[in-house]
């Protein structure tokens, strides 16, 4: 099995050890959904709180809701700036609700908050994380279920490491099929970012750098 699946495998239920530096930055939506494609690419089309990823739900990205970080109801001047949405699955969104978060995720990573433990559960490694694992319900037991089986899962296919097993596993770890070609966009007042475009998803995949698990 090569490196970059093994480290897939060990990484998929891991937050990342960095606060999120942004990509992109499209401005002056005023409807919501019409940040979601960036939000996907921006967020690796997962959930920021849970890593549970589009890939691994039924609906794909009907699953997943444009989260506020500070909420609306707190700042409603903040409502459609990018830098203050994020993507989240629609039941950590929906628990979440107006609640304001324990720290700043542009500053701090969720990872040195939080951890998943092999049996699923979510750990806290601080008193915020506790916090956040409360906000956003993190120990739901349909959800430490689902992490549990999936640790299970990918270990059991990277241990063997079959052809058919590594299979599984690109469509497990790999990107979604329909990602959003945002050089076609055009927010309405522009982008702050654009150079962010050319390290989108859709673009690295069409020049073939876009790896094939993540
Ligand atoms: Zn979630």
């Amino acid at each position: 099995m090569n490196e970059s699946l093994r480290s897939a495998c060990e990484t998929a239920l891991r937050y990342p050890m960095t606060p999120h530096s942004r990509r992109h930055g499209p401005c002056g939506y005023t409807d919501d959904r019409a940040y979601k494609p960036w939000l996907r690419d921006e967020f690796s089309f997962r959930c920021v709180y849970c890593l549970s990823r589009e890939r691994w739900r039924p609906d794909g990205q009907e699953d997943f809701a444009v989260d506020h970080i500070t909420p609306q109801s707190a700042d409603p001047s903040l409502a459609h700036e990018y830098d203050n949405l994020s993507y989240a699955c629609c039941s950590c969104n929906r628990n979440r609700q107006d609640a304001v978060l324990p720290f700043d995720l542009s500053r701090e990573p969720i990872a040195q908050h939080v951890e998943f433990a092999p049996d699923g559960t979510a750990e806290a490694l601080s008193a915020e994380g506790r916090l956040l694992i409360r906000i956003c319900h993190l120990n739901r037991p349909l959800l430490v279920e689902f992490r549990r089986r999936l640790q299970s899962l990918l270990e059991l296919l990277a241990s063997r490491g079959t052809t058919d097993d590594e299979r599984l596993l690109r469509e497990l770890l790999g990107y979604p099929s329909d990602l959003p070609d945002l050089a076609s966009k055009r927010p309405p007042r522009g982008n702050t970012r654009p150079s962010g475009i050319a390290q989108s998803s859709f673009e690295q995949r069409r020049s073939g750098r876009l790896p094939e698990v993540y």
